[in-house]
């Protein structure tokens, strides 16, 4: 990357200093509140800095509220023959997965064999096999899935924290039943789901706990170098009010703006590109009665997820579509969820009709571009770019990665930044716990049973949510309740004041949709008149 200088833009006006902003310069000011910015802004406050992170929207208002969910290695990157990013990631997941049992949690993943299972787009593998085995014509021989599958468990180390791969027979496995006739074998593997926005509000929390200052709906719009600082122009979203603070260093987490904010906000020249891929998923009723996942394959080579989501409904993903601009909102199309429904319905017996759609949404992977083929062939791989000019402050821009990598790629923009601004402080995020995941990965059925013991007039889905969500901190969220008439107004769905009350004090929720959509999915639930009183109670209070 060249080096340059920036510029702030013409017009951003004097401004003023919020009340509790920092007298004097910050070490680090990180501009976007998703997985990565948060997660930077975590290990940084941990280390000692002083950190500010600017946030436009809400935390996790992008991409980190619209992935699939999954803690994972990554599967199909085997084909890809990315065997580092596949073990870091398979690494990671294990990492993570200690570290927040409340919002992750292990899933089985079903994958049915059937006689269409084709390569992906330019997949290293299946241009390999193409030539060795021509007879194979494009399609997965079920001896490579089941060496994918060997192999995957072994990168994933030899002391596995997940069971290991199995071979299955549908016609006698509760996971057959959905799946259409003559649909007999398949294999069954372990991987993890996750909570992406709610493990972003503790990231975030966790953060602010260790001194980071945490601003949503404020935006970064303007960033020029003055010798050792940048001086950095703020706007909060709601007022226009702008302020100006000063950081040793500037970390760009702009996911999908990244671009866009080392070009016009900082004015930094470069080579480095994001390209936009689309990805939506659609959310339907529960279509089956158990626990575990499918991953299916298409005829296409993709592959398409349905996965139990929030009890009573199921969750159908993803696309690959090249998208234009991070400006235009991304939302799934018809043809996107026409295509999804043909993926499962190829599968299962029951067909989804478009009728059967209940939710949509759609997120834009901000992957760093390496000028592939096609959107489905684009590394998931993280490029991290320092801009260090000599005298002046260093400024750190994230391109790519994946919710699963979100710690390590934190710990290593740190060890790059961290003696930069003279920090020596060691990584410290591997072995510990986000806020309520302080309780071992087999004891979620303890914290459970002395919840019950102790808030008797919580019903069980009621309780298991709470447990879910908040983890060890439900304890403190229910302090002193001894019946629901405790826990304040109740507006639908067992999301009571006492709760709002938390996510806004603890979680940086302001609006009805931050609470219905990202630090839950109560969203699902509750009816238009619900949504409306609870915004009423939310403006009340603001
Ligand atoms: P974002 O979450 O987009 O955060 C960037 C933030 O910066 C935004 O909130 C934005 O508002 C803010 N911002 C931008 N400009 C400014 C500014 N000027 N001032 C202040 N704030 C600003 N990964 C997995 O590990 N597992 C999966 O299953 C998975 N599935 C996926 C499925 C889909 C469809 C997609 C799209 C991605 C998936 N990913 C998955 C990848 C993962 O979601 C992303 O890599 C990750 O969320 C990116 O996080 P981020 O912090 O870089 O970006």
């Amino acid at each position: 990357m060249q080096k340059g200088q920036a510029m702030l833009p013409a017009g951003g006006g004097a401004g003023s200093t919020p009340p509790g902003a920092p007298a004097g310069p910050v070490d680090l000011l990180v501009i976007g509140g998703g997985a990565n910015g948060c997660g930077i802004a975590r290990d940084a406050a941990g280390r000692g800095m002083s950190v500010t992170l600017a946030e436009m929207g809400d935390l996790a208002s992008a991409t980190s509220s619209a992935s699939t969910k999954l803690f994972h290695g990554g599967l199909r990157y085997l084909e890809y023959l990315d065997l580092p990013l596949v073990r870091e990631a398979l690494a990671e997941r294990d990492i993570l997965l200690r570290s927040m049992p409340h919002v992750s949690w292990p899933l089985r993943f079903v994958m049915p064999l059937g006689p269409d299972m084709r390569f992906a787009a330019e997949s290293p593998v299946s241009r390999i096999l193409g030539r060795l085995m021509p007879w194979t014509r494009g399609r997965r021989p079920e001896w490579l899935i089941r060496s994918g599958l060997w192999l995957y468990d072994r990168l994933g180390g030899r002391r596995p924290v997940l069971p290991r791969t199995r071979a299955l027979d549908l016609r006698r496995e509760a996971a057959g039943r959905p799946l259409g006739d003559g649909i007999s074998r398949g294999f069954e593997y372990s991987d993890c789901w996750v909570d992406d926005s709610r493990m972003v509000a503790l990231c975030a929390r966790d953060a602010a706990m260790r001194g980071a200052r945490i601003l949503t709906r404020t935006k970064v719009t303007g960033a020029r170098r003055e010798g050792g600082l940048w001086q950095v122009e703020l706007t909060d979203v709601a007022t226009g009010k702008i302020s100006r603070h000063e950081a040793r260093a500037l970390v760009n987490a702009a996911g999908p703006w990244v671009e866009q904010v080392l070009r016009r906000v900082t004015a930094t020249p470069g080579s480095e590109g994001v390209r936009l891929v689309r990805g939506s998923h659609i959310v339907t009723r529960r279509l089956f009665d158990h626990d575990r996942c499918y991953i299916l394959q298409g005829s296409d080579g993709r592959i398409v997820f349905a996965i139990p989501y929030e009890q009573d409904f199921t969750l159908i993903g993803t696309t690959d579509e090249d998208h234009p601009s991070p400006d235009i909102a991304p939302a799934c199309t018809r043809a996107e969820s026409d295509y999804l429904r043909g993926a499962v319905n190829a599968w299962f017996r029951n067909p989804v009709a478009h009728e059967d759609i209940v939710w949509s949404f759609s997120g834009l992977r901000p992957l760093h571009d390496d000028h592939a083929a096609s959107a489905t062939a684009v590394t998931r791989d993280y490029a991290l770019v320092l801009d260090t000019p000599a005298g002046l402050a260093p400024l750190l821009s994230v391109f790519g990665g994946k919710i699963t990598t979100h710690r390590h790629l934190a710990e290593e923009a740190l060890h790059r930044l961290a003696p930069l601004i003279g920090n020596s402080a060691p990584g410290w995020t591997r072995s510990a716990h986000l806020p309520g995941g302080d309780f071992p990965l087999d004891g979620f059925a303890g914290l459970d049973a002395a919840l019950q013991a102790r808030c008797p007039f919580l019903d069980d889905p009621w309780r298991r949510r709470l447990l879910r969500a908040y983890g060890t901190d439900a304890e403190r969220l229910l302090a002193g309740a001894e019946s629901a008439g405790d826990l304040g107004e109740h507006f639908g769905a067992t999301l009571t004041a006492r709760e709002v009350d938390w996510m806004i004090n603890h979680e940086f929720a302001r609006t009805a949709e931050d609470v219905l959509w990202r630090r839950s999915k109560l969203g699902l639930r509750l009816s238009g008149d619900q949504v409306a009183r609870l915004a009423a109670y939310m403006n009340g209070r603001a």
